[in-house]
């Protein structure tokens, strides 16, 4: 059965990481606790050591198990969005068991899949790099990526593209004052 998946838009998926840092507590002067978060949706993480056969896959997750499991070959920084994104699937589109592979195109998936892609990006990083924390951070370390980057464990590049969908979304007097 492959049923269309409704578009959640992206304040709802906003408010649903919102909503979840709040209510798990993960907020913290560094990395979000992802932890609390699986703690407080239910579900488990685990990380696999690629053979050939899931050399290509970067995370996943499986209702059955009850379980996340990454890649135990990614860097930490790369560990830790992943899960945000998986935790993302979880969430935006439960009981559905999901593979995130390693190719960076998304030529491959269906208009039904890019959007759930799309949705699972917009939350991963609105729990990873939460606003207004991560505005407030980038004000401390003036704008320095890579510090920021440290900061919340994150790649230097999710920080970039987090700056650059921040500034395409929040009203423009917001940004001068913050980032
Ligand atoms: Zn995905």
């Amino acid at each position: 059965m492959n049923l269309k998946s409704v578009a959640w838009g992206n304040i709802a998926v906003r408010n649903k990481a919102r909503t979840l840092l709040e209510k798990s507590n993960a907020l913290a002067d560094g990395p979000v606790r992802m932890t609390r978060v699986l703690e407080i949706i239910n579900l488990s993480y685990s990380e696999f050591n690629p053979d050939r056969e899931t050399q290509s896959i970067l995370g996943a997750i499986s209702h059955s198990d009850g379980c996340i499991y990454i890649n135990a070959d990614e860097p930490a920084e790369r560990k830790h969005m992943i899960l945000s994104h998986e935790i993302g699937h979880a969430l935006l589109h439960p009981a559905e068991n999901h593979i995130d592979f390693k190719s960076a195109t998304q030529e491959h998936l269906d208009d039904d899949e890019k959007l759930k892609e799309r949705e699972a990006n917009v939350f991963a990083y609105e729990l990873a790099l939460p606003y207004p924390e991560f505005a407030i951070i980038y004000k401390l370390y003036g704008g320095d990526e890579v510090k920021i980057a440290e900061h919340f464990l994150v790649s230097v590049v999710d920080v970039k593209k987090r700056i650059k969908f921040l500034q395409g979304q929040i009203d423009s007097k917001i940004i001068e004052n913050f980032l």
